[in-house]
């Protein structure tokens, strides 16, 4: 049975979605350096023309291939669980932001985070050898590893890292050394554009 799970998980990735996850992955950007904040990220511009990346639950489905997600088995998704994900989603948003700006935290939102964070994680057991991930309730383990993750990055010392970009405005996570990143490493390329536009303001000088 367990073996089952995770052949039908591996039959599906290969055979069935990859290529639809192919074409649509691209729409997805892992480059906010977390699992919860890539997730912030599933809603793009948000701090100018907010563009909501997960329109349907296979959207969902598609970016949680995308991610580091440690559960192997198979599972389905339905409309209340999408829009529970959103929901906490957004909680973690606003926290982050109340973090940054270091203003007060809504109460309700740091109830959902903490609720997600208490839901059963997924568990590992060994196969040939490999070390798998396996969850009866997978929507609650991935909700929990997302809430967990956001826990991490908010806390005293983790919120350290936490950075926006100045130009698009993305929150991520600054884990390189220095610790002196300001931009988002984002495709739209905002380091570059301000690279340019400093060179060319020293050249019209
Ligand atoms: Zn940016």
């Amino acid at each position: 049975m367990f073996y089952g799970l995770l052949e039908d998980f591996l039959f599906d990735d290969l055979y069935v979605t990859s290529y639809i996850g192919y074409m649509k992955k691209r729409n997805f950007e892992y480059t906010a350096g977390s699992l919860a904040l890539n997730f912030i990220d599933t809603v793009s511009r948000r701090e100018q023309e907010p563009i909501e990346l997960l329109t349907s639950v296979s959207d969902f489905k598609v970016w949680l291939k995308g991610t580091e997600l440690k559960i192997v088995n198979s599972f389905e998704l339905s409309e209340n669980e999408l829009d529970f994900a959103k929901k906490l989603r957004e909680a973690i948003y606003r926290i982050i932001k109340s973090t940054l700006t270091k203003s007060d935290l809504n109460p309700e939102d740091l109830k959902l985070l903490n609720k997600s964070a208490a839901m059963p994680t997924a568990r590992p057991q060994l196969n040939n050898g490999v070390v798998i991930y396996h969850s009866k309730d997978p929507f609650r383990a991935i909700m929990s590893e997302i809430a967990e993750d956001a826990i991490v990055s908010i806390s005293q010392s983790g919120s350290k890292k936490l950075r926006q970009c100045p130009d698009c405005k993305m929150i991520f996570k600054d884990n390189s050394r220095p610790q002196k990143r300001i931009w988002c490493s984002s495709s739209s390329g905002c380091g570059n554009r301000a690279k340019v536009r400093r060179h060319r303001s020293i050249k019209e000088k």
